[in-house]
């Protein structure tokens, strides 16, 4: 979007009090992200009665309530889809509608724009503005999702799967490395089924694994690391490829969601329990120095008592390096908004306080365990914490969701690789000294 509007030759300002035009891009996967985009909204709104001549809502809450966003929050001015950013240019240069152009209302309407099918991804052509840092950044490889999860929405505001074709990325992934891009996220609703709307034979698609022996030859790029793996896609060849590259590091994030055989049928996930525990084995017994990080879902309509403990069972026995739960959120339109058997908020609640201590343990287990050892740390910079204390992430902590470790000594600029040994543990963040 940033990309789009500054190569039509807008300025882009850091405030909403120096905006002519204000844009937000909104969230709709949990009752949470609806309502902090809301809040948004309608905070941006009262600008209008300031310096702001138009404001701008587009994302996946637009997607999904353009009319009741419309009729609701009459400063909006206009209205576009998760996929129809690429108009946004056009929208910032034209008239703000005006009253009386819908004949019967009392008042201008928002232009709303919203492909009913979501079709749009970007390529390496598409203007680019990185916001963040230099050394790290995200890279969408494929759009939309065609997975039946029945608690999720995502399909519906984000439409069928596209992929991007291999050479694109590998030239937009050229492109961040010249520009000092280290690390390299790979995003996608459905990280593991890159390529497979290309059809089913991996014969004749482009695979995940062919991706990442591309990546894995361009100059300058050090990490290459996978978000949001679905467990029932890992081939022998992705795992090869995870394995042997060198540039791809060995995290895998793979929500997994559930294990009570049960609870992964109510959620339609297509797998079995058998599969995510020989998939745990098969990542374990093949990538050396594998880190997992997964998420779980507690208190989806149907889940009992029995099978909640046989939940615990598995993160106590599994002993992920990281996982995250989440109390289950009622997504109207999706197949789970409609199942019986509902959980009291406050049980899931519970749920998820029990199963975040669980990992709180485990997690400070295996910090500890790395007390004394070597790691690769990739400077972010002066800590938030402390001004005496630089920050970085070795390659078993993503950016933004995981924790970070603490270099108590030296000073090398945001984007250096250095060598670090591990002095001090907590629950989520590492201490470490440089290696000289
Ligand atoms: S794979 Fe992920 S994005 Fe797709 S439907 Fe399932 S939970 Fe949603």
């Amino acid at each position: 979007m940033l990309g789009q509007v500054e190569a039509a030759g807008h300025a882009l300002v850091d405030t909403p009090e120096s905006a002519d035009v204000i844009v937000v891009n909104t969230c709709a996967f949990i009752d949470a992200a609806k309502e902090e985009s809301v809040d948004t909204i309608l905070e941006m709104a009262q600008h209008k009665q300031g310096g702001a001549q138009k404001l701008v809502v587009t994302g996946c809450l637009a997607q999904r309530y353009a009319d009741e966003l419309a009729k609701d929050i009459p400063e909006i001015d206009h209205i576009l889809g998760s996929s129809d950013f690429p108009a946004l240019a056009g929208v910032l240069t034209s008239r703000a509608p005006a009253a009386g152009k819908a004949k019967s209302r009392s008042r201008a309407l928002p232009v709303i724009q919203v492909a009913e099918t979501p079709r749009y991804i970007y390529d390496h052509e598409a203007p680019r503005v990185r916001i963040g840092a230099r050394h790290s950044a995200y890279v969408k490889v494929a759009e939309g999702c065609d997975r039946p999860c029945s608690f999720c929405i995502i399909p519906k505001l984000r439409g069928p799967q596209r992929s991007r074709g291999i050479d694109d990325i590998v030239a937009e992934v050229r492109g961040l490395a010249a520009g000092g891009a280290l690390e390299i996220n790979l995003i996608a609703q459905d990280l593991t089924r890159y390529g497979w709307d290309g059809g089913s034979s991996p014969e004749t698609r482009a695979t995940l694994a062919q991706l990442l022996r591309s990546l894995g030859r361009i100059d300058g790029v050090a990490w290459i690391r996978l978000h949001y793996t679905f467990p029932s896609a890992f081939d022998d060849d992705l795992i090869d490829a995870i394995a042997s590259e060198p540039k791809v590091v060995k995290y895998i994030d793979v929500p997994l969601q559930h294990i009570s055989d049960a609870m992964l049928k109510r959620m339609r996930r297509g797998h079995s329990s058998r599969v995510t525990r020989d998939l745990i084995e098969r990542l374990r017994s093949r990538i050396d120095g594998v880190v997992l990080r997964t998420t779980f879902i507690v208190g989806h309509p149907g889940e009992t008592a029995a099978e909640f403990d046989e939940l615990c069972a598995f993160v106590a026995e599994s002993k992920f390096d990281r996982a995250g739960a989440f109390t289950y959120s009622v997504e109207p339109g999706t197949v789970s908004a409609l199942l019986p058997h509902r959980v009291d908020p406050e049980v899931a609640a519970e749920r998820q306080q029990t199963l975040m201590e669980l990992q709180r343990q485990i997690s400070r287990e295996r910090h500890e365990a790395m007390v004394g050892k070597e790691i690769d740390v990739l400077v972010e910079g002066v800590s938030s914490e402390s001004e005496y204390l630089l920050e970085g992430r070795w390659y078993g902590q993503a950016p933004g969701i995981d924790g970070v470790t603490y270099l108590s000594d030296g000073q090398v600029p945001p984007g250096s690789l250095v060598r670090a040994r591990v002095t001090q543990a907590s629950d989520y963040d590492l201490a470490a000294t440089l290696e000289r």
